[in-house]
């Protein structure tokens, strides 16, 4: 049986969860207030770089059961099964901003009551909504449609990450949703069930619940990083090698393989401002949690740690200094630029009178809305190079690990590296004649 399914918000989340829902037969309408992305998609014109995106796009749409608007009424008509994939930004002190979460839950009662629209419909949350929203959402609807209205509120929270986003919502490792709705499971179960053939779990669970596990698996997630790159720079004071750590701790599997690299801090949309509105709720719940208020203190300082390197290399003087900056995105295979520490750099270098090349695979755009013309795009990753005293690394892209060392020597006038993401060995870095400097090595 196939649903017909409206995605309101067609960002990272909204686009691939509409697209892949699509995919599994379902008829799927995706509305975005934003007229110019609605009319590129319907198109086919994925609006982020996402591997595999637009293509499954093409093929949903070719055969019509993947359409766009920018008409919520015309979604709210459709849908048995309404997404919420709105933003969450930081509000006030931390907190999740609910505005834009809180705005469609009030337009969609107000058009359901003022067309006496009378079915059945599942209104699912999968933005990262701190706890007690489902409740919010739910009030909103109660108080204007009256107790018994046909509205059920569930919380679906998405776990995709950008870079693999298609990969995980066709086949995602757990799926999240809180409900206390006997008949919204079994339509929930349906839906979810053609994702998990391989035997991955649904779980089933209260909105409270639900809500929660969303924010203590990115802050748990960001905890390791922090964890890690707190104790870089321990290990780096002591001489050890935070990455033959890394290498001996990872391969217990209590405590796992991944995130374990230490580098300049998390950054997207999601760690930096689900730890703080964590953060936030748990203050205001009276049990503040201390190890995520840390995480989120670690972080912060872990780009001005990388900074002070430079600037202790240069004594404290980038004055007239050129740098080649290879990465912008927050993290390699995707555009997003959100919260990426490469922008906190930036920012840092030239507020110390430096010049910056930039290259970055994918993110050139985002960038050049920030910056403009305050530094230098380059065609690639070489040509970034071209005048530059040292070359800075923030994104681990995968073609930035085999570079031709030869060329760097040639541009580079000091050869000298400093890479924040410990993409190669200190010692053949030594043996190539570069002075290298990384993080907890
Ligand atoms: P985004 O900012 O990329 O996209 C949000 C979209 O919503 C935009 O296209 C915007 O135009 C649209 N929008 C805003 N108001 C609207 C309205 N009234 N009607 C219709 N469209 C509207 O956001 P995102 O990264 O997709 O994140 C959405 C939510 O999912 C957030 O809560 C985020 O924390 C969560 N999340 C994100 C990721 C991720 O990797 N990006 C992963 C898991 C969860």
């Amino acid at each position: 049986m196939s649903f017909n399914i409206g995605v309101v918000g067609t960002g990272y989340v909204g686009i691939v969860s509409g697209t892949s829902f699509a995919a599994t037969g379902n008829n799927v309408l995706c509305v975005d207030i934003d007229k110019e992305k609605v009319e590129k998609m319907k198109e086919g014109i994925s609006p982020i770089y996402e591997p595999g995106l637009e293509h499954l796009m093409q093929q949903n749409i070719n055969q019509k059961r993947l359409n766009f608007t920018t008409d919520l009424n015309e979604a709210i008509n459709h849908a048995d099964i309404m997404f919420l994939c709105l933003p969450t930004p930081p509000g006030e002190g931390g907190a999740a901003d609910l505005q834009y979460v809180l705005k469609v839950a009030n337009d969609i009662a107000d058009y359901i009551k003022s067309n006496n629209i009378t079915d059945r419909k599942i209104i699912v949350n999968k933005s990262t909504v701190p706890v007690g929203t489902a409740e919010k959402v739910k009030s909103i609807f109660t108080s204007k449609l009256g107790e018994n209205n046909n509205l059920e509120v569930v919380s679906n929270p998405e776990f995709l990450r950008e870079g693999f986003a298609v990969e995980d919502a066709m086949k995602p490792e757990r799926v999240v949703i809180g409900t206390s709705a006997d008949w919204v499971v079994e339509k929930m179960d349906k839906l979810y069930k053609p994702f998990l053939r391989s035997g991955n779990p649904i779980h089933f669970m209260d909105e409270k619940s639900a809500e929660v596990t969303k924010y203590a698996a990115n802050s748990f997630l960001a905890v390791k990083i922090s964890f890690m790159n707190d104790l870089a720079r321990y290990t780096e004071a002591v001489g050890a090698d935070i990455d033959l750590i890394r290498k001996g701790i990872g391969s217990d599997t209590r405590i796992g393989k991944r995130f374990l690299f230490p580098g300049i801090g998390y950054g997207g949309s999601c760690f930096p401002k689900d730890v703080q509105a964590l953060d936030y709720s748990a203050d205001e719940a009276g049990t503040p949690l201390r190890i995520i208020k840390a995480a989120g203190e670690v972080n912060k300082s872990q780009i001005l740690f990388f900074f002070d390197k430079i600037m202790k290399r240069y004594n404290y003087n980038l004055k007239g200094k050129k740098f080649a900056l290879w990465g912008l995105a927050f993290k390699p295979n995707t555009d997003d630029t959100r919260e990426a520490p490469a922008f906190v750099l930036i920012e840092k270098l030239l507020e110390a009178g430096a010049t910056i090349n930039t290259f970055d695979p994918e993110a050139m755009k985002n960038t050049k809305e920030i910056f403009g013309d305050r530094i230098n795009f380059t065609d690639d990753m070489y040509s970034c190079l071209v005048g530059a005293d040292s070359l800075l690394i923030a994104t681990e892209w995968n073609e930035f690990r085999t570079p031709e060392f030869d060329k760097l020597k040639e541009e580079l006038s000091e050869n000298l590296i400093f890479d924040g993401r410990n993409l190669w060995e200190p010692n053949e870095m030594k043996e190539l004649g570069f002075e290298y400097h990384c993080i907890g090595r």
